[in-house]
Protein backbone atom coordinates (compact mmCIF):
# COMPACT_ATOMS: atom_id res chain seq x y z
CA UNK A 1 0.00 0.00 0.00
CA UNK A 2 2.46 2.10 1.08
CA UNK A 3 4.58 1.54 -1.85
CA UNK A 4 1.71 2.21 -4.12
CA UNK A 5 1.63 5.59 -2.92
CA UNK A 6 5.13 6.18 -3.46
CA UNK A 7 4.69 5.46 -6.72
CA UNK A 8 1.34 7.45 -6.59
CA UNK A 9 3.39 10.53 -5.44
CA UNK A 10 6.11 10.36 -8.36
CA UNK A 11 3.89 9.92 -10.76
CA UNK A 12 2.48 12.97 -9.88
CA UNK A 13 5.17 14.67 -9.00
CA UNK A 14 6.72 14.16 -12.58
CA UNK A 15 3.49 15.15 -14.36
CA UNK A 16 3.48 18.59 -11.96
CA UNK A 17 7.34 19.23 -12.78
CA UNK A 18 6.66 19.10 -16.30
CA UNK A 19 3.57 21.82 -16.49
CA UNK A 20 5.95 23.67 -14.33
CA UNK A 21 3.73 24.51 -11.33
CA UNK A 22 5.08 26.58 -8.76
CA UNK A 23 5.09 25.05 -4.81
CA UNK A 24 5.75 21.82 -5.81
CA UNK A 25 6.97 20.90 -1.92
CA UNK A 26 3.65 21.89 -0.72
CA UNK A 27 1.80 20.09 -3.47
CA UNK A 28 3.43 16.81 -2.96
CA UNK A 29 2.74 17.28 1.00
CA UNK A 30 -1.13 17.51 -0.30
CA UNK A 31 -1.08 14.65 -2.22
CA UNK A 32 0.64 13.13 1.12
CA UNK A 33 -1.52 14.09 3.13
CA UNK A 34 -4.42 12.62 0.55
CA UNK A 35 -2.94 9.37 0.06
CA UNK A 36 -2.46 8.82 3.78
CA UNK A 37 -6.34 8.34 4.23
CA UNK A 38 -9.44 6.22 2.98
CA UNK A 39 -11.81 8.43 3.42
CA UNK A 40 -14.17 10.22 1.39
CA UNK A 41 -12.14 13.84 2.03
CA UNK A 42 -13.63 17.11 2.40
CA UNK A 43 -11.19 20.21 1.63
CA UNK A 44 -12.07 21.11 5.17
CA UNK A 45 -11.05 17.98 6.54
CA UNK A 46 -7.98 17.81 4.45
CA UNK A 47 -6.72 21.34 5.67
CA UNK A 48 -7.64 19.66 9.29
CA UNK A 49 -5.51 16.31 8.59
CA UNK A 50 -2.31 18.93 6.95
CA UNK A 51 -2.77 20.61 10.16
CA UNK A 52 -2.21 17.60 12.31
CA UNK A 53 0.66 17.00 10.03
CA UNK A 54 2.39 20.55 10.66
CA UNK A 55 1.13 22.11 7.22
CA UNK A 56 -1.08 25.08 7.64
CA UNK A 57 -2.74 25.53 4.16
CA UNK A 58 -5.01 28.35 3.04
CA UNK A 59 -7.97 26.37 1.94
CA UNK A 60 -8.05 28.04 -1.06
CA UNK A 61 -5.05 26.69 -1.93
CA UNK A 62 -5.99 22.74 -0.84
CA UNK A 63 -9.28 23.10 -3.19
CA UNK A 64 -7.08 23.77 -6.30
CA UNK A 65 -4.31 21.10 -5.45
CA UNK A 66 -7.17 19.13 -5.05
CA UNK A 67 -8.80 20.07 -8.60
CA UNK A 68 -5.56 19.75 -10.26
CA UNK A 69 -5.48 15.92 -8.48
CA UNK A 70 -8.47 15.10 -10.46
CA UNK A 71 -7.52 16.70 -13.70
CA UNK A 72 -4.29 14.84 -13.59
CA UNK A 73 -6.70 11.12 -12.60
CA UNK A 74 -5.22 10.96 -8.74
CA UNK A 75 -8.11 11.60 -7.58
CA UNK A 76 -12.26 11.62 -7.62
CA UNK A 77 -14.47 14.46 -7.12
CA UNK A 78 -17.83 13.70 -5.37
CA UNK A 79 -21.14 15.14 -4.85
CA UNK A 80 -23.32 13.29 -2.53
CA UNK A 81 -27.10 14.57 -2.00
CA UNK A 82 -27.28 16.93 1.18
CA UNK A 83 -23.22 17.22 1.82
CA UNK A 84 -20.30 19.08 0.49
CA UNK A 85 -17.72 18.41 -2.03
CA UNK A 86 -15.88 15.44 -1.46
CA UNK A 87 -12.76 13.74 -3.13
CA UNK A 88 -11.64 10.60 -3.21
CA UNK A 89 -8.39 7.97 -4.84
CA UNK A 90 -8.72 6.92 -8.53
CA UNK A 91 -7.65 3.59 -8.49
CA UNK A 92 -6.82 2.79 -12.22
CA UNK A 93 -9.13 0.41 -13.65
CA UNK A 94 -10.85 -0.07 -10.71
CA UNK A 95 -14.56 0.94 -10.25
CA UNK A 96 -17.01 0.89 -7.10
CA UNK A 97 -20.32 2.47 -5.97
CA UNK A 98 -21.72 4.09 -3.01
CA UNK A 99 -24.45 3.55 -0.45
CA UNK A 100 -24.87 6.95 1.84
CA UNK A 101 -26.65 7.35 5.09
CA UNK A 102 -29.03 10.57 5.08
CA UNK A 103 -29.10 10.02 9.04
CA UNK A 104 -25.25 10.13 9.86
CA UNK A 105 -23.46 10.99 6.22
CA UNK A 106 -21.51 7.64 6.32
CA UNK A 107 -20.22 6.81 3.22
CA UNK A 108 -19.76 2.73 2.10
CA UNK A 109 -18.53 1.66 -0.98
CA UNK A 110 -19.81 -1.62 -3.11
CA UNK A 111 -18.21 -3.22 -6.19
CA UNK A 112 -20.94 -5.70 -7.68
CA UNK A 113 -20.36 -6.84 -11.46
CA UNK A 114 -23.47 -8.15 -11.64
CA UNK A 115 -24.78 -4.64 -11.57
CA UNK A 116 -21.69 -2.95 -13.65
CA UNK A 117 -23.32 -6.01 -16.72
CA UNK A 118 -26.52 -4.80 -16.29
CA UNK A 119 -26.10 -1.27 -16.57
CA UNK A 120 -24.54 -1.77 -19.89
CA UNK A 121 -27.21 -4.21 -21.05
CA UNK A 122 -29.46 -1.55 -20.10
CA UNK A 123 -27.69 0.92 -22.21
CA UNK A 124 -27.43 -0.95 -25.09
CA UNK A 125 -31.25 -1.82 -25.32
CA UNK A 126 -31.35 1.71 -25.65
CA UNK A 127 -29.10 1.87 -28.16
CA UNK A 128 -27.11 3.66 -25.96
CA UNK A 129 -23.42 3.88 -25.35
CA UNK A 130 -22.33 4.02 -21.65
CA UNK A 131 -19.30 6.10 -21.11
CA UNK A 132 -19.40 6.43 -17.32
CA UNK A 133 -22.03 6.36 -14.95
CA UNK A 134 -22.81 6.42 -11.23
CA UNK A 135 -24.56 4.52 -8.66
CA UNK A 136 -25.72 5.96 -5.40
CA UNK A 137 -27.98 4.43 -3.07
CA UNK A 138 -29.64 6.01 0.00
CA UNK A 139 -30.54 5.64 2.78
CA UNK A 140 -29.79 4.52 6.81
CA UNK A 141 -26.44 2.52 7.58
CA UNK A 142 -26.32 -0.68 9.84
CA UNK A 143 -25.67 1.45 12.46
CA UNK A 144 -28.36 3.56 12.52
CA UNK A 145 -31.17 1.19 11.55
CA UNK A 146 -30.48 -0.32 14.68
CA UNK A 147 -30.57 3.07 17.01
CA UNK A 148 -33.68 2.90 15.67
CA UNK A 149 -36.83 2.09 17.83
CA UNK A 150 -38.54 -0.37 16.90
CA UNK A 151 -42.68 0.80 17.92
CA UNK A 152 -45.16 -2.06 19.04
CA UNK A 153 -48.57 -0.89 20.15
CA UNK A 154 -48.91 -0.79 23.65
CA UNK A 155 -51.16 -3.79 23.62
CA UNK A 156 -48.31 -5.73 23.28
CA UNK A 157 -45.79 -5.07 26.06
CA UNK A 158 -45.66 -7.13 28.68
CA UNK A 159 -46.52 -6.47 32.53
CA UNK A 160 -43.49 -5.69 34.23
CA UNK A 161 -42.05 -3.65 31.04
CA UNK A 162 -41.60 0.13 30.90
CA UNK A 163 -42.26 1.83 27.45
CA UNK A 164 -42.83 5.43 25.97
CA UNK A 165 -45.35 6.29 24.30
CA UNK A 166 -44.75 7.49 21.02
CA UNK A 167 -47.58 8.41 18.85
CA UNK A 168 -51.59 7.09 17.85
CA UNK A 169 -52.65 5.78 15.24
CA UNK A 170 -56.03 5.92 16.19
CA UNK A 171 -58.84 8.22 15.08
CA UNK A 172 -60.50 10.80 16.74
CA UNK A 173 -62.16 9.00 18.94
CA UNK A 174 -59.02 6.82 20.41
CA UNK A 175 -57.16 10.49 20.48
CA UNK A 176 -59.42 12.08 22.81
CA UNK A 177 -59.46 8.66 24.89
CA UNK A 178 -56.01 9.08 25.59
CA UNK A 179 -56.34 13.36 26.03
CA UNK A 180 -58.67 12.42 28.71
CA UNK A 181 -56.66 9.82 30.08
CA UNK A 182 -54.11 12.75 30.52
CA UNK A 183 -51.89 9.87 28.37
CA UNK A 184 -48.81 12.42 25.95
CA UNK A 185 -46.23 10.79 23.02
CA UNK A 186 -43.26 11.25 25.50
CA UNK A 187 -44.97 9.82 28.36
CA UNK A 188 -42.91 7.29 30.33
CA UNK A 189 -44.86 4.64 31.22
CA UNK A 190 -45.33 1.24 33.14
CA UNK A 191 -47.05 -1.90 32.25
CA UNK A 192 -48.40 -3.15 35.43
CA UNK A 193 -50.85 -5.53 34.54
CA UNK A 194 -51.39 -6.85 30.88
CA UNK A 195 -52.92 -10.83 30.74
CA UNK A 196 -53.52 -10.70 26.95
CA UNK A 197 -56.98 -9.68 27.43
CA UNK A 198 -59.30 -7.07 28.47
CA UNK A 199 -57.57 -3.75 30.04
CA UNK A 200 -54.61 -2.96 30.90
CA UNK A 201 -53.54 -1.40 34.02
CA UNK A 202 -50.75 1.40 33.35
CA UNK A 203 -48.59 3.03 36.03
CA UNK A 204 -48.51 6.74 34.85
CA UNK A 205 -45.86 9.28 37.25
CA UNK A 206 -48.17 8.45 40.15
CA UNK A 207 -51.41 7.02 39.25
CA UNK A 208 -52.69 4.00 37.86
CA UNK A 209 -54.95 3.56 34.91
CA UNK A 210 -56.77 1.30 33.30
CA UNK A 211 -57.07 1.36 30.12
CA UNK A 212 -58.93 -1.03 27.16
CA UNK A 213 -57.64 -2.90 24.79
CA UNK A 214 -58.99 -1.64 21.88
CA UNK A 215 -57.49 1.84 22.82
CA UNK A 216 -54.02 0.46 23.92
CA UNK A 217 -54.07 -1.07 19.91
CA UNK A 218 -53.76 2.12 18.33
CA UNK A 219 -50.96 3.89 21.04
CA UNK A 220 -47.54 3.25 19.72
CA UNK A 221 -44.41 2.49 21.97
CA UNK A 222 -41.31 2.01 22.22
CA UNK A 223 -39.30 -0.42 24.53
CA UNK A 224 -37.56 1.71 27.24
CA UNK A 225 -35.91 -1.64 28.21
CA UNK A 226 -34.43 -2.48 24.63
CA UNK A 227 -33.14 1.28 24.09
CA UNK A 228 -30.91 1.08 27.84
CA UNK A 229 -29.58 -2.50 26.54
CA UNK A 230 -28.73 -0.79 23.58
CA UNK A 231 -26.82 2.28 25.19
CA UNK A 232 -25.02 0.08 27.71
CA UNK A 233 -24.27 -2.68 25.32
CA UNK A 234 -25.07 -5.31 27.43
CA UNK A 235 -25.66 -8.61 26.03
CA UNK A 236 -27.73 -11.63 26.34
ZN1 LIG B 1 -20.81 1.10 -10.78
ZN1 LIG C 1 -25.89 6.12 9.46
ZN1 LIG D 1 -15.69 5.72 -2.90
Amino acid sequence: MEGNNNFEKANFRSIIELDGLDKIQDRLKIIDAFLSTEEHITVEQMCRLLKVKGCAYEPGFVRQCMNRMVDLGFAQKEQFEGQPVRYEHRHLGRHHDHLICTRCGKISEFANEEIERLQVEIAVQHGFHMLQHRMEIYGLCSDCLAQRKPLMPLAMAKSGERVMIKEMVGGRVARSRMADLGLRPGDRIEIINNNGMGRLILGCGSTRLAIGRGVAQKIMVSSEKETSQAACGEKT
